[in-house]
């Protein structure tokens, strides 16, 4: 395919959402690696949940295109056009593309190890018995070995969202987006989400973090991208971006998160 870029996981191409009247994303480029990390900054509302969605096809953009891997999302070209694929298509690629919410959206009526191995089971058709044990090292890998029989509820937040990237990785997604993994928790359990994520880091997830968490971005992203009213204002290495932005957009709302 021509729009293949060689090493690229994720390209995101010139997409544009309008809700209404509203523009929120006004052609947005954004190509990731594979094996890297790239985390997303901007203020409320500047379109990062919409651009997380739109790579996983939960949006459909107006305008643009998301290809992962290669392959296009949500489409396929044929004889020069864009085709919509099937529902049950869409679904297929989303089992390679994990998504971690805010507030985990655990499954509550359901077992940490439920939780886990549902979707494989159900989506990739997993032999039960495998999906356990390799949710089994999911849950050794993210902490929370002795968490199996728990219920989301008996968790705290910290432990529930290690268990909604437990979750994630049981698919084996080859992309990981993250839509402020930690915003929703209290101070002292940021920590711990965190350190899952950067161990994912280390062994080379390809990943898009949304996140306000600063210090977090200086050490494990390796582009930062900061976005306001729907676009990409600036990008490049964290030093760069944080600590030498060009753009007063970006300098502005640093100055208010740091
Ligand atoms: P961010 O995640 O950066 O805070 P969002 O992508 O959630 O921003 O939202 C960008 C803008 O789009 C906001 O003004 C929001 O209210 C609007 N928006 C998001 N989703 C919808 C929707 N489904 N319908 C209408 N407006 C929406
Ligand atoms: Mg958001």
């Amino acid at each position: 395919m021509t729009t293949t870029t060689s090493d690229a996981m994720v390209q995101v191409r010139g997409v544009h959402k309008r809700f209404g009247a509203l523009e929120v994303l006004r052609g947005v480029d954004l190509v990731v690696p594979a094996g890297s990390v790239t985390v997303v900054l901007g203020p409320s509302g500047s379109g990062k949940s919409t651009l997380l969605r739109a790579i996983n096809h939960l949006e459909k953009v107006d305008r643009g295109f998301v290809a992962i891997d290669g392959e296009l999302i949500g489409y396929r070209r044929s004889g020069g056009k864009l085709h919509e694929l099937k529902e049950r298509e869409v679904l297929r690629q989303r089992t390679g593309i994990g998504f971690v919410f805010q507030n985990f959206n655990l499954f509550p009526h359901l077992t940490v190890l439920e939780n886990i191995v549902e979707a494989p089971v159900s989506a990739l058709r997993q032999p039960k018995a495998e999906a356990r044990r390799a949710a089994l090292a999911l849950l050794a890998r993210v902490g929370l070995s002795d968490k199996a029989d728990a219920y989301p509820r008996q968790l705290s937040g910290g432990q529930q969202q290690r268990v909604a990237i437990a979750r994630a990785l049981a698919l084996e997604p080859k992309v990981l987006l993250f839509d402020e993994p930690t915003s929703a928790l209290d101070p002292e359990l940021v920590g711990e989400v965190l350190d899952v994520i950067k161990d994912l880091a280390r062994t080379g997830t390809t990943m898009i973090v949304v996140t306000h968490e600063i210090g977090f971005a200086r050490e494990v992203a390796d582009t930062v991208v900061f976005m306001d009213g729907g676009l990409v204002v600036e990008q490049g290495p964290p030093a760069a971006v944080l600590d030498d932005p060009q753009h007063e957009r970006t300098r502005a709302f640093l100055s208010k998160v740091l």
